[in-house]
């Protein structure tokens, strides 16, 4: 699942592009908002999304596994120290796991 960025939650901040291993986060010059300039070659690290302060980073299905209906969001939240995945399925389960912060920096 590649990443894409909401433009109304960036501020340009460019966390995600000093974090990304892949070299893809980039900041438009224009607008000043970070963009995913080639999902083909995102490796799924996530790192961009578990380093973005402001929720703006999310993830997308590809269409053959991941069909209409379904949603993923991964939230990081330093107020409680955790990062967050919450799935739906098309049957409207949800799963949520949570992750500390403080686990992801030790093993990284
Ligand atoms: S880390 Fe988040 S807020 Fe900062 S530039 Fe990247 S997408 Fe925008
Ligand atoms: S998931 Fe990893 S490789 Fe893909 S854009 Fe984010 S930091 Fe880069």
């Amino acid at each position: 699942m590649s990443t894409f960025v909401y433009m109304t939650r960036c501020d340009g901040c460019g966390h995600c592009v000093d974090i990304c291993p892949s070299d893809i986060m980039h900041i438009d010059e224009t607008i000043r908002r970070a963009k995913n300039i080639e999902p083909n070659f995102c490796w799924e690290c996530y790192s961009c999304v578990k380093a973005c302060p402001n929720h703006a980073i999310d993830v997308r299905g590809y269409a053959d596994f991941a069909p209409m209906g379904h949603s993923v969001r991964v939230r990081r939240e330093e107020e409680k120290g955790t990062i967050s995945w919450k799935i739906k399925f098309r049957n409207v389960l949800i799963f949520i796991y949570y992750i500390l912060i403080s686990f992801f920096i030790l093993f990284n």
